[in-house]
């Protein structure tokens, strides 16, 4: 029998394609008169030149960081007052469109996000914020974003490293979403499909950077990953990866692709009916086939390679344990314990 679902869908204007880039102007017209770009330092030319052909934009705020410091969003907020702006453009990877949502969030503007990784963070209504060093997570309609475009030629330079790790970040979305409480069967396929192409994609990406087909796949991968990040609450993974990142500063992307076959072998004999949708798409045991992608692609295997120090594994699995998310597969500290020793160490995932 269909176990019982709720399904509640998020609006969503989504544009993908090659070159449709040429469509800003269009799909900015809709949302205001005046834009504010946002972008990192390190894609700031690029943003401004890609974006050369949209009039519309009035100024550019090129600060955003990883995390989402409230004190930048501060100084973008004054640069946004003073340019009069009445819609935003984030032109980057979560870090950027994190500071659109921000800025959304204090100011009710529509956004257009132009993503450039595939940390899905475009498609979810959710922010993360960081004050004073402390992370804390919000879900609100006010920032999802109106409209996403994706143009694959923007992911054709993103480096083979953060490719992979970014990909393998895509993956534990749609991973955790289905076995999560509320997934939906609509969901569930899309997180399947989600997965199969990220799954195959990745590797061809790693040994060919501009494989346009495969930067295809990989996208729209990370587009149907991000929608389940959307709607299906997360679990066990999230959690650690959420600890590890805002205890330690470890590397978003790095971190999820070190910590997925582990949190995936931990809760393997709980979600035996998704294990058994991974694996048909996977092509052999999911935990294990998800630390040979991370082989594949040259994603860091190991915690330690992160920067983290064995003597804080003790530290890290207190912090995780505590007021965990939900679970299909309870929290035993011991264990929890071992599968980030394992983590830390680069072990093979033990289901
Ligand atoms: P990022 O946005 O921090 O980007 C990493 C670096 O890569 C940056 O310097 C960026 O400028 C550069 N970069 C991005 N795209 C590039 C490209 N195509 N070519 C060359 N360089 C490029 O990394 P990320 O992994 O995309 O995002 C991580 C952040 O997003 C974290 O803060 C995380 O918490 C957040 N996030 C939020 C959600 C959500 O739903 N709220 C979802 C996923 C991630």
């Amino acid at each position: 029998m269909t176990k019982a679902f709720v399904h509640k869908a998020l609006p969503a204007h989504v544009v993908f394609g090659r070159g449709t880039l040429g469509q800003v102007p269009q799909l900015l017209a809709e949302l205001g008169k005046r834009a504010l770009l946002v972008s990192t330092p390190d894609q700031a030319e690029e943003a401004r030149t890609r974006l050369s052909g949209a009039e519309a934009i009035v100024a550019h705020f090129e600060g955003a960081v990883m995390h989402t410091p409230t004190d930048v969003t501060e100084r973008a907020l004054q640069v946004l007052h003073a340019s009069g702006a009445d819609c935003l453009v984030a032109f980057g990877g979560g870090s950027t469109i994190g500071l659109a949502k921000a800025l959304a969030l204090r100011t009710g503007l529509p956004q257009l996000a132009i993503p450039t990784t595939y940390a899905g963070s475009e498609m979810t209504p959710i922010l993360g914020q960081t004050e004073d060093g402390r992370k804390t997570t919000l879900r609100a309609d006010a920032v999802l974003p109106r409209t996403v475009l994706y143009d694959v030629d923007l992911t054709l330079g993103l480096p083979a490293g953060l490719s992979g790790t970014s990909g393998i970040n895509a993956m534990a979305h749609a991973v955790e979403g289905l076995y999560s409480q509320n997934v939906s069967p609509v969901m569930a396929l899309i997180a399947e499909r989600g997965v199969e192409l990220l799954a195959g994609a990745l590797p061809r990406i790693a040994s060919d950077p501009a494989n346009v087909d495969a930067r295809s796949e990989a996208l729209e991968g990370a587009w149907l990953c991000g929608t389940v990040l959307g709607s299906a609450g997360m679990a066990l993974h999230h959690k650690l990866c959420h600890t590890l990142g805002g205890s330690l500063g470890l590397p978003h992307a790095e971190t999820h692709a070190v910590v997925l076959p582990h949190a995936l072998a931990y809760n393997a004999p709980f979600i035996q009916e998704a294990y058994r949708r991974l694996g048909a798409v996977l092509g052999g045991d999911p935990a294990q086939r998800i630390f040979d992608l991370g082989r594949q692609v040259q994603a860091p295997a190991s915690l330690r390679e992160l920067g983290m120090a064995g003597a804080d594994i003790e530290d890290a699995a207190a912090q995780a344990v505590e007021n965990p998310y939900w679970n299909p597969r309870p929290i035993e500290p011991g264990e929890i314990r071992g599968l980030i020793a394992r983590a830390w160490a680069g072990d093979r995932p033990v289901s």
